[in-house]
């Protein structure tokens, strides 16, 4: 061979197979080769007993799934470019028009928006129920009732609900049930185990983006399952949309997964100590951690979760401030950075507009005032702390 680019990329040596260390290799690759045309025929990636394009999984791909379906308890697991991604490819796969969807009045607000501008374009419709009673979510499910999705706790206002009897009335009315384990990250209940005898929902869906990340650096999403042919649905559709990930960000998750567990108890323990100290402070009406006893739903949250929680909590702050002065104080903290998301090391804030998350209907479990949820990340909770009073002192007087 005289073309020195030829002989570079033909080059033949290999590598002795034998390596091994503390983290799995980085397989990257859109063309994945076959040794022959018996492989190409042959080789199915479906059922992960081989490699045939980079999109439909390699090495490293394969072995993060196993580890999540592992860590929520289930068999079988899709990765998504987002936890988003994730959440939307659910009823794509599942749903036709005609058919309706029910998401809880807390949700996860892009899984809302998803359903109102995305899904009704494809005839789905879609209600949402107060996540607080059985007897609404009951209501609710019609025979057009095709996917109910549960979240423990609701985004950003922190009710935790009973999962349990909802997941059991999903289970009597044969409707399927997902549930978004983002906040739970495998760590504060069993979402396919969740009464010690086998309950379990059908789909666990968390957003690796937080905890399972851990560093506040990279997008991902998964959905766990425990059947087969519903595993199979979701896969198909998954790799019909293209929904790739990049390799890199699966040896981000990879090498986070053994810290996530003391990640977890750290910021956990940090969130309730602080949000502890919040529920003492005057300005505060209403402090949202389900820990707290007297937050809504902490009885459900007592019964499925131990003692354990994330490191997440709001406050409402009384209606009696302005809006420029929360926002004062929102900005005044030095630690708690103004941002979106959790699970990172840094400790984040933000202000949420009650109309934007519930609209006209506020709740009665809930006081009137200015909502502002605290992530907490990785600092001392002591500064925190320190930071929390400080700002305040400054802007709420
Ligand atoms: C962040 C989040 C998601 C979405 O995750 P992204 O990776 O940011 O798309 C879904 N559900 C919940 C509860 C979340 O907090």
């Amino acid at each position: 061979m005289s073309n020195s680019a030829t002989q570079l990329i033909h080059h033949p040596y290999r590598p002795p197979a034998e390596f091994e260390a503390v983290q799995p290799g980085v397989f990257k690759g859109s063309t994945v080769f076959f040794p022959n045309m018996a492989a190409v025929r042959e080789r199915q990636w479906l059922d992960k007993s081989g490699y045939t394009y980079g999109l439909h999984g390699t090495p490293t791909s394969y072995t993060l799934e196993e580890r999540l379906a592992t860590l929520e308890g289930g068999l079988q697991c899709v990765l998504a470019p987002s936890g988003l991604a994730a959440l939307a490819l659910v009823p794509l796969a599942l749903l036709k028009a005609g058919d309706e969807m029910l998401l809880p009045a807390n949700s996860y607000e892009p899984n809302r928006t998803f359903a109102a501008d995305g899904l009704a374009q494809f005839g789905v419709a879609h209600q949402c129920y107060e996540a607080m009673d059985v007897a609404d979510l009951a209501a609710r499910i019609t025979p057009r009732m095709r996917l109910v999705w549960l979240e423990a706790p609701g985004s950003v206002t922190m009710e935790f609900p009973d999962v349990l009897a909802m997941v059991r009335l999903c289970r009597e009315r044969g409707v399927v049930c997902a549930l978004d384990t983002t906040w739970s990250a495998g760590q504060a209940f069993a979402p396919f185990n969740l009464d010690g005898q086998g309950l379990g929902v059908d789909i666990a869906a968390p957003a690796l983006t937080k905890y399972q990340s851990g560093g506040g650096d990279v997008l991902m999403g998964a959905l766990i399952t425990r059947d087969e042919a519903l595993h199979r649905r979701l896969k198909l559709a998954h790799m019909r949309l293209g929904l790739g990930v990049g390799m890199n960000d699966v040896e981000a998750v990879l090498r986070a997964l053994p810290t996530l567990p003391l990640r977890y108890r750290a910021q956990g323990e940090s969130g309730l100590a602080l949000a502890r100290w919040c529920a003492q402070q005057p300005p505060f009406v209403q402090v949202l951690h389900p820990a707290l006893p007297g937050a809504p739903g902490h009885v459900h949250w007592q019964q499925l979760c131990g003692g354990t929680a994330a490191g997440l909590f709001s406050v409402i702050i009384d209606a009696r401030y302005s809006s420029a002065q929360v926002d004062a104080f929102c900005e005044a903290l030095q630690f708690f950075r103004l941002g979106y998301s959790w699970g990172g090391p840094v400790s984040l804030v933000m202000p949420y507009e009650a109309r934007a998350l519930r609209g006209e209907n506020w709740p009665p479990h809930l006081q009137r005032g200015h909502v502002v949820r605290f992530a907490v990340g990785l600092e001392d909770a002591a500064d925190l702390q320190a930071d929390l009073q400080q700002a305040m002192a400054r802007t709420l007087l």
